[in-house]
């Protein structure tokens, strides 16, 4: 068995895994960023690309499972669902990640609570206009009032910071003064049930660095962009809740996109004194997972050894060929 992925994001995290459960490990990576994958070691395969493209028409060797992950969905978009390569978790999944609105239809079907959108005339408190596309978070701004969107946008077309194509796809949302966290389920076909094995929460720059200005300093430029995660555990009276979205999520996904989520998914929250709201959820593997390569507290107390995400890919891969059941787990 061949665990294979692209060489970013998450891609360390993912190849460790499968060797420590005796699988084998192969990259595909842009010429020029495979130093890092051998100076670490996690691969003697490496198949160098010149454009992420060249996976839609990739021949797969046998026995080989490619494990997903943000840059795929980034750098391929729509495109993404025809890469030629057996693919874990169910690939229409990846559809509903990244349009917007498909996203936010799942999370309400889940019964979660989403922020409300505005129209550009109803902006009457703070909200967060968000473009579209994989800019992470870049050029995201607050306003308060219609005069105070216009006027900051205008600002951002002229700095080409936002193309004018862009403004189309803006969502406007209240702002959620929340903490955010994002926790990492995955859902085990083999033992019928969704695992919370860790949370972290994501290190924005520089939204994460202007608390430390004051007030009058702030006509910076806001961005969202993810330079970096820390490892959160909950107060352990939300956990029931956090486990309950978990599992809402899944049923949702069910209905709308049958066999639903696969393995690893994500939800993106933000937690008030009396609410809990999601941004979003991550149809695959997080960045974040990242940081429990030794297995997250949560990960620890359910396996009681050091389980990481991709290597609990890896061990439901192991178990569904022992039974004979890869294909449900494949698309
Ligand atoms: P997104 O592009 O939706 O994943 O958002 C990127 C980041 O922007 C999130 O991780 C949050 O820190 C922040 N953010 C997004 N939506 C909101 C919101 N409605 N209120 C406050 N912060 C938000």
């Amino acid at each position: 068995m061949i665990i294979s992925t692209i060489g970013s994001h998450s891609a360390l995290q993912i190849l460790f895994g499968a060797k420590q459960e005796g699988l084998n490990t192969k990259i595909y990576c842009l010429k020029g960023r495979q130093k890092i994958y051998e100076d670490y070691k996690v691969t003697k395969q490496i198949v160098l690309l010149d454009s992420y493209e060249e996976l839609l028409e990739m021949q797969p060797e046998v026995n080989e499972i490619f494990i997903p992950h943000g840059t795929l969905i980034a750098t391929l978009n729509e495109k993404v669902t025809e890469v030629s390569l057996p693919i874990f978790g169910n690939r229409d999944s990846m559809l509903w990640e990244m349009n917007r609105e498909k996203n936010h239809q799942l999370l309400e079907k889940a019964g979660i609570r989403t922020p409300k959108s505005y129209k550009i005339d109803e902006i009457d408190r703070l909200c967060i206009v968000k473009f579209p596309g994989a800019k992470g978070g870049d050029g995201y701004f607050l306003c308060s009032s219609p005069s105070e969107y216009e006027e900051k946008l205008s600002v951002l077309i002229n700095q080409g910071k936002i193309q004018k194509e862009e403004v189309l796809g803006a969502q406007i949302q209240e702002y959620i003064a929340g903490v955010t966290m994002y926790p990492h389920y995955f859902n085990s076909i083999i033992y019928d049930r969704v695992e919370m094995l860790g949370i972290d929460r994501r290190y924005e720059t520089n939204a994460d660095a202007l608390g430390r200005l004051s007030q009058e300093k702030l006509d910076i430029g806001l961005s969202y962009k993810v330079v970096g995660n820390q490892p959160l555990i909950i107060r352990e009276s939300l956990l029931p809740r956090i486990i309950e979205y978990g599992e809402n999520l899944l049923t949702a996904s069910k209905e709308l996109f049958s066999p639903g989520l696969i393995g690893p998914y994500c939800i993106e929250l933000a937690i008030t004194p009396d609410e809990i709201i999601a941004f979003e959820f991550t149809s695959r593997i997080v960045a974040g997972t990242s940081l429990y390569v030794n297995g997250s507290p949560y990960s620890k107390i359910l396996f009681n050894e050091e389980m990481s995400m991709a290597r609990r890919i890896a061990r439901e891969i192991k178990m569904a060929m022992g039974q004979r059941r890869l294909d449900e787990l494949i698309s």
